[in-house]
């Protein structure tokens, strides 16, 4: 699974997000390594959704697969760029792979001095791709923090990060050296049905119930992904291995660590 990784060799951010024009926003403006015209490359392999050229020349990339984010979420990832001052190069459908070049900096769309404008969002394009925040704004659907998304690694020139504090790829692995991948259901949810592993995952196969909400949250190691990524295989401790439903706002995957009880 890729992880997802900051779009510049050069990290030179020059405002952060919820400040001046990013007032409600995650966005960040990334400068590059001088004041000319540095390139961007892919943070993951991607399909473009979407070019809106009346603008800032902005382009959506989505993920094609799920990546791993830098705060361990295993999802769909989408961004937003802006100011590239000519897109004729791209197209929507265009599959870009990771750490290929394909954006530029410029300043397309009011952009003071040039710079790449950014922002992350969790999940697959949606809707427009956008909308007007409460600062009038357009801002990405579903946006993240950007270091809660993006990793890097010891190739990068770290100029100016203004105060994020970017996950290095090197520190998952010594920290933990734990790269198994977790199920984390909400307690918000009361009963989780769960199917014989050999079963198509539909209401009249439950065997019975997980009760995340009694135990405040229930994590599980993942064992195997099943029915095309949707279920997954997990042991329980009075039924064995069984298999549950994972594609719901109120499961989340997370690679390295987990978020409630752990039941093994
Ligand atoms: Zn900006």
């Amino acid at each position: 699974m890729e992880k997802a990784m900051y779009p510049s060799p050069y990290i030179r951010i020059t405002q952060a997000d919820h400040v001046g024009s990013h007032r409600d926003s995650y966005a960040v403006d990334e400068a590059g390594s001088d004041g000319g015209i540095d390139y961007l490359v892919a943070p993951f392999t991607g399909v473009i959704k979407k070019i809106y050229t009346s603008d800032g020349n902005e382009v959506w990339l989505e993920s094609t697969n799920q990546v791993q984010f830098a705060d361990g979420t295993v999802d769909y990832m989408t961004i937003l760029f802006c100011h590239d001052n000519d897109v004729s190069n791209l197209k929507v459908g265009q599959v870009i792979k990771q750490g290929q070049r394909f954006y530029e900096e410029g300043t397309k769309g009011n952009a003071q001095g040039n710079h790449c404008h950014f922002e992350c969002a969790r999940g697959k394009f949606s809707g427009t791709g956008w909308h007007k925040n409460s600062a009038g704004y357009w801002s990405i659907n579903n946006s993240k923090k950007v270091s809660e998304c993006l990793f890097i690694d010891d190739s990068y020139h770290v100029m100016d990060t203004k105060g994020y504090n970017f996950k290095n790829t090197k520190e998952i692995s010594q920290t933990t050296g734990d790269t198994r991948n977790y199920i984390n259901l909400s307690p918000k949810a009361d009963t989780w049905a769960f199917y014989r592993v050999g079963d198509a995952p539909v209401k009249k196969n439950a065997i019975g119930n997980l009760k995340p909400s009694k135990f405040g949250g229930l994590s599980y190691y993942i064992y195997q992904y099943c029915d095309n990524n949707t279920t997954a295989v997990i042991q329980t401790r009075d039924f064995g291995k069984v298999k549950i439903y994972i594609k719901h706002e109120l499961a989340e995957v997370t690679v390295g660590s987990y978020k409630y009880g752990l039941v093994e």
